[in-house]
């Protein structure tokens, strides 16, 4: 029997290879006449091209994304958009880029249309990071969330495998534990898994070569699905462990989003049938968990939180800290178990439940 609450989040979606050469149009139709164009330093080029389609309606490149927003890159770019008189932001990049232009819609309700390169999410979702103090302030306002996204896989054909791999799989997160959030519905649980199964197939086409257009629009859309998911429900244990190892012990947020996900899944697979059905459904394979551990060795994703800067020691911290902070979770989140996932998580080893 069905019961849920769906809520829709409006935003307009382009999708094709060049939709990249609309932005101007867009620029237009949102009522605006003057774009400033953000990115991070090393996605400058892509931003000078977004500019000079702009033309007129250009303010310019603001290059000064960094990862997690920090409080002061925030201010400087909300500074220079008041300066060169910006009526609309256009982001460029990943989650740190889109971020970046959250941080200033969040003060000043300036329209921000986003041109993903990764397949973070971030773009379809209200939701927006600052880091303070060492501290990521994270929260929900609807004014945050991009009026346009302009997604076209030609942009990401740069986009190193690796990177590739560990932001595609970090989307596969979002869809995953959308599947058994507490306000789920229908809809999102469609939009998930075809998700998931975008994904997969097309990081195993991009793994093969980097420059597979098919497989490349495939993760793109799949990007789309999975951070529609992240925007539209809560998360649980998988988002909120990363979340804490993340901030704590200074972890990479994909790589860690990458190694923990299948050991997440093991421990609520025990109480969320339909997800963990609808993802093995998606993955083609008997095993939700083991179908994602086995998925991300054969993309290449480093095997334990070992590998990427965790030491042994600092596992009891980190169970503690999860602990710490209680939250909704299909599974109730308790020492023991929590403590094992952690350790074979850190080992690299296969997950149990
Ligand atoms: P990123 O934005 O930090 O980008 C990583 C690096 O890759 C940057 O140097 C960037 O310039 C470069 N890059 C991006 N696209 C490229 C391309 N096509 N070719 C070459 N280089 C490229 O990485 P990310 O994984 O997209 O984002 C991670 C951040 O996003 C984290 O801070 C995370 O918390 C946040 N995030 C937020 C949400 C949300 O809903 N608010 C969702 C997902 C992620």
């Amino acid at each position: 029997m069905y019961d849920f609450t769906y809520t829709t989040l409006a935003s307009r979606v382009i999708f094709g290879a060049g939709s990249m050469k609309l932005i101007q149009q867009e620029v237009e139709t949102l009522g605006a006449r003057r774009a400033l164009v953000l990115c991070t330093p090393e996605q400058r080029e892509q931003a000078e091209i977004v500019s000079s389609l702009l033309g007129p309606s250009s303010a310019g490149v603001f290059d000064g994304a960094q990862m997690h927003v920090p409080i002061e890159n925030a201010r400087r770019a909300r500074e220079h958009a008041k300066s060169v008189d910006a009526d609309c932001a256009v982001a460029i990049g990943g989650g740190s880029t889109i971020g970046l232009g959250k941080a200033i819609a969040l003060e000043s309700s300036l329209p921000i249309i986003a041109i993903p390169t990764t397949y973070a999410g971030s773009e379809m979702t209200p939701i927006y990071g600052i880091t303070e103090g060492g501290l990521k302030r994270t929260g929900r306002d609807a004014k945050v969330l991009p009026k346009t996204v302009l997604y076209d896989p030609e942009l990401s054909l740069g986009l190193p495998i690796g990177l590739s791999v560990v932001s595609g799989l970090n989307a596969i997160a979002h869809a995953a534990e959308g599947l058994y959030a507490k306000d789920g519905n229908p809809v999102m649980s469609l939009m998930a898994e075809e998700g998931i199964r975008a994904l997969a197939k097309g990081l195993r086409g991009v793994k093969a070569s980097s420059t597979n257009r098919e497989a490349r629009s495939e993760c793109l859309y799949g990007a789309w699905l999975c951070g529609t998911v992240l925007g539209s429900v809560g998360m649980a244990l998988h988002h909120k462990l990363c979340h804490t190892l993340g901030g704590t012990f200074n972890l990479p947020h994909a790589e860690t989003h990458a190694i923990v996900l299948p050991h997440a899944l093991a421990y609520n697979s025990i109480v969320a049938d339909d997800a963990i059905t609808r993802i093995a459904r998606a993955l083609n394979v008997d095993v939700a968990a083991d179908g994602l551990y086995e998925l991300s060795l054969e993309l290449g994703v480093p095997r334990g939180l070992r590998e990427i800067g965790l030491s042994e020691s600092d596992l009891d911290q980190a169970c503690e800290v999860a602990l710490s902070n209680p939250y909704w979770n299909p599974r109730p989140v308790e020492a023991v178990p929590l403590r094992a996932l952690l350790q074979r998580a850190w080992e690299g080893a296969r997950p149990r439940p």
